[in-house]
């Protein structure tokens, strides 16, 4: 069974310990896993990874959290970044949840690297907390790269149809798994199936049970099969379907 994980960070500190037996481990399960970066230093550290690992492929963004004082320099030394062989722009968005940005320098963050994902061609991975949908999809209306995936997507992003007619596919996580989540696993239908991805969003949200532990992408697949339950399929045909969803969206060969 191939897994695709289309979210995670293996570059975090979490997995200093052991990350390289992490990476032999996951390609051993035929496991894929896009590594996002959330600033420069993990945008390289994406590609660094991505470069040493046959099962890694890396995106290099600025997470909202770290959008405060996003400038030209930032941006040229991502534009230099991506062109090292990333796949995808992000992870990138708008946090009004935690605001750790002003949201001036977060709307001027997002927008700067949706450009940068027209000009090159890639797809953005895009992060959406609080109360900022409106707002998202306005940005994503007047610059939309035409492909990307809405990452961790939950019940308090509201229905789906918004980001499925930009073109965007639904990034499903760990808390598909928890018990007081029936709101998400309701969604689950609404996303069309050639339109749904699977992520561990490693080493957070680890799925049930192992709650309060560090996740791994190899944790994908209790992903896979909540979301199998749910649909009433067998977890190899969602894992494949997703796997294959996932090299169509970063241009993959499957
Ligand atoms: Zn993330």
């Amino acid at each position: 069974m191939r897994l695709f994980d289309s979210h995670a960070h293996l570059d975090f500190p979490q997995f200093d310990p052991d990350r390289e037996h992490v990476i032999q481990e996951l390609s051993e399960k035929g496991v894929f896993v896009a590594n996002v970066g959330v600033d420069l230093k993990s945008s390289w550290a994406s590609v660094e990874l991505a470069r040493k690992h046959g099962n890694i492929f890396a995106a290099c963004g600025i997470h909202p959290h770290d959008a405060k004082g996003f400038s030209e320099d930032t941006l040229k030394r991502l534009a230099a970044l991506l062109d090292r062989g990333a796949v995808a722009v992000g992870e990138c968005g708008l946090d009004y949840f935690r605001d750790l940005s002003p949201r001036e320098d977060q709307r001027r963050a997002f927008r700067a690297q949706l450009e940068l994902a027209v000009e090159k061609g890639l797809p953005v991975i895009v992060h959406l907390r609080g109360e900022a949908r409106d707002e998202l999809l306005e940005i994503l209306r007047e610059v939309n790269p035409g492909k990307g995936v809405i990452h961790a997507f939950s019940a308090a992003h509201g229905h789906p149809r918004d980001f499925l007619d930009l073109g965007f596919y639904i990034g499903i996580g760990g808390p598909v798994t928890y018990k007081k989540n029936a709101a998400l696993r309701a969604l689950l239908r609404e996303i069309p199936l050639e339109r749904l991805l699977v992520e561990t969003d490693s080493p957070y949200l680890p799925p049930e049970p192992f709650r309060g532990k560090r996740n791994d992408p190899g944790k994908v697949r209790l992903v896979v099969e909540k979301i199998a339950e749910v649909l009433c399929m067998p977890p190899a045909e969602v894992a494949e379907i997703t796997f294959r969803n996932a090299c169509e969206l970063f241009e993959i060969p499957a």
